[in-house]
């Protein structure tokens, strides 16, 4: 053994003084030290709770990524278990009898909550409705344009239908509103092969560093309030049934001392939105 690790290493000095002599100063050994390797990102998919995490497989020899704040996943299903924060937030928007209804509880309460309108819902006509979703405090996100599920889209479908709502929503209020926040219709953005890695990126282009689902959905009061735990995020749509299990469970959770935050405010935005006259027009070439 002995004899043939000397073997080895009297080897390996020859081919360095080799490698000096002849090569262009630089003596790459790869074998068995991944080190040496180019470090990939590797996307990593929790089975059971749908969270991701981005990771970097470099070693502590190679660049370290910068360090960051964000404490969240990419795919969010509730904030801080510490605090007791909780977020309401309601998809689709079809019925906007149910959005002035659901406003008109937020005020009533106090409250805040955030809506994931489609593309298709946001109507010239309902500028009213949508400003006052805004004067209460709350929030407006995306749920995509036509409710297509993203994974199945290539990139130049996916851009569109994440970003087109943008534009429609700031011909709607007469100025920019930037939405900060996506709702993926159905909570999924996994391709045919169950793999998230391309809706990842593309999203990643369109600026978003998160998707946000939940971890409440229950439109019984009853069995609704039991299960909000700090960090709730809890998913309603703009039906008669889930305004009414809304109305019920607010003042019941507000009794059991839950904060009721926007979904921005939740994963750490600030509670200011940045407005300006500039309106949001979709240009694909921006983002290839
Ligand atoms: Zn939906």
């Amino acid at each position: 053994m002995k004899k043939k690790r000397l073997t080895c290493i009297a080897l390996l000095t020859v081919l360095l003084m080799f490698a000096q002599a002849y090569g262009d100063g630089t003596v790459t050994v790869s074998a068995g030290d991944p080190s040496q390797s180019p470090a990939p990102s590797v996307l990593s998919r929790s089975e059971t709770d749908l969270t991701v995490t981005v990771s970097d497989s470099s070693d502590e020899t190679a660049a370290q990524p910068e360090p960051t704040e964000d404490p969240f996943p990419f795919i969010i299903r509730f904030g801080s278990r510490d605090e007791n924060k909780i977020s309401l937030s309601m998809d689709d928007c079809y019925d906007m009898e149910c959005i002035k209804e659901t406003i008109e509880i937020c005020k009533e309460y106090g409250i805040v909550m955030t809506f994931y309108p489609l593309g298709i819902v946001l109507h010239e006509e309902d500028r009213e409705i949508w400003q006052s979703v805004i004067d209460a405090g709350c929030e407006i996100g995306t749920h995509t344009m036509n409710h297509g599920a993203l994974g199945g889209y290539d990139t130049r479908v996916m851009l569109a239908s994440i970003l087109r709502p943008q534009e429609r929503l700031d011909q709607v209020l007469g100025y920019h509103y930037p939405i900060r926040t996506l709702r993926p219709p159905y909570g999924n953005i996994e391709d045919a092969n169950g793999s998230i890695k391309h809706a990842y990126n593309v999203l990643k282009r369109a600026g978003y560093d998160h998707i946000v689902n939940w971890d409440v959905s229950q439109t019984d009061p009853v069995k609704a309030v039991p299960r909000v735990r700090n960090g709730s995020i809890l998913l309603y749509h703009a039906r008669p049934v889930d305004v009414r299990c809304i109305r019920t469970i607010i003042p019941q959770l507000q009794e059991k001392g839950f904060e009721f935050v926007t979904i921005a405010e939740m994963i750490g935005l600030s509670r200011e939105v940045a407005t300006s006259t500039d309106l949001y027009v979709f240009d694909m070439a921006n983002y290839e």
